[in-house]
């Protein structure tokens, strides 16, 4: 492909895969190269169903995920599914939204995997919470605002708000939080953040099917993220991401610019120009 050397996917391997937020174009090229060589590709809910129609005609394609209410496959019976598949012989490449990595129970899988001896190759994926908010027109790190940036997931094992996270470190000393599977606890984690510190007027925005042609942006602030994405009726997958980083939107929205919005080259407000050239 492309007249790359690409690594041969073996017969009885599996190749734990990231599909990446949605647009197929985020896929990587040794993502693509396993779709066109799997025998079985076994995928989450969320992966788009545009990167599924790039796998090779007579591959199966097998859900591990929850539909229609239905409870989701243990973990552990995922990653044992695997292993059975590796041992048939079969060319396994188990597809993940995003990253695998990036709470994704990728490492799990590719633990299990390697107690049963099945060799495995990871692919690693275009995050959502990076590649998805780019697509919102938010940066991640930005040299006038922050200096680093802290993933937490807005769920713990139990489907709680974690509770093994320091909230009052999170809202002092982590200038652009972003969060994955936020939704269903926003009120409580913003809630957390204030309570923590934060000042509730801290810019805030909720992207939800980031990079797919249902993606929906909303920015707030976290005081008050939870009312408005309950008013404009947000739904999962959605991240949502608070810090000073959410102001350079109104600059780098080029999604919207395609469709008209006049973008602001300085939409941080800074003195004389819209980047600090040298400090
Ligand atoms: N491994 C994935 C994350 C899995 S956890 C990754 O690296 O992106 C599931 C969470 O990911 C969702 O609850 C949501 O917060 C986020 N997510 C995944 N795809 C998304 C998308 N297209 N738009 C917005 N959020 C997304």
């Amino acid at each position: 492909m492309l007249g790359l050397e690409m690594p041969e996917f073996a017969p009885g391997s599996v190749w734990l895969v990231g599909a990446g937020p949605g647009d197929p174009g985020l896929l990587s090229l040794h993502a693509l190269h396993g779709l066109r060589a799997a025998d079985i590709v076994v995928y989450d809910a969320l992966v788009d169903s545009r990167v599924l129609k790039l796998a090779r005609a007579g591959a199966v394609l097998e859900f591990a995920g929850k539909r229609g209410g239905k409870p989701s496959p243990r973990q552990r019976d995922i990653s044992l599914r695997l292993v059975e598949l590796a041992r048939e012989g079969k060319r396994v490449l188990r597809l993940k939204g995003g990253d695998p990595f990036v709470f994704g129970r990728g490492g799990e899988e590719a633990l299990t995997l390697a107690g049963a001896r099945i060799p495995f190759r990871i692919v690693p994926g275009i995050t959502s919470g990076i590649g998805g908010l780019a697509y919102a027109g938010i940066p991640v790190t930005h040299r006038d605002t922050n200096q680093s940036v802290t993933f937490v997931t807005g769920h713990g094992v139990t489907g709680d708000v974690p509770d093994g996270l320091d909230w009052e470190a999170l809202a002092r000393a982590a200038p652009t939080v972003v969060f994955y599977m936020a939704l269903k606890h926003l009120d409580r984690i913003a809630q957390l953040l204030v309570a923590g510190g934060r000042d509730a007027a801290t810019p805030a925005a909720i992207v939800s099917r980031a990079s797919t042609p249902e993606q929906r942006v909303l920015e707030t602030t976290l005081g008050t993220a939870a009312r408005d994405a309950a008013a404009a009726n947000f739904e999962p997958p959605a991240l949502f991401v608070v810090g000073e980083v959410v102001r350079l939107r109104a600059g780098l929205d080029w999604l919207g610019a395609a469709q008209g919005r006049i973008l602001d080259s300085n939409p941080l407000g800074l003195d004389g120009r819209g980047t600090a050239e040298s400090a």
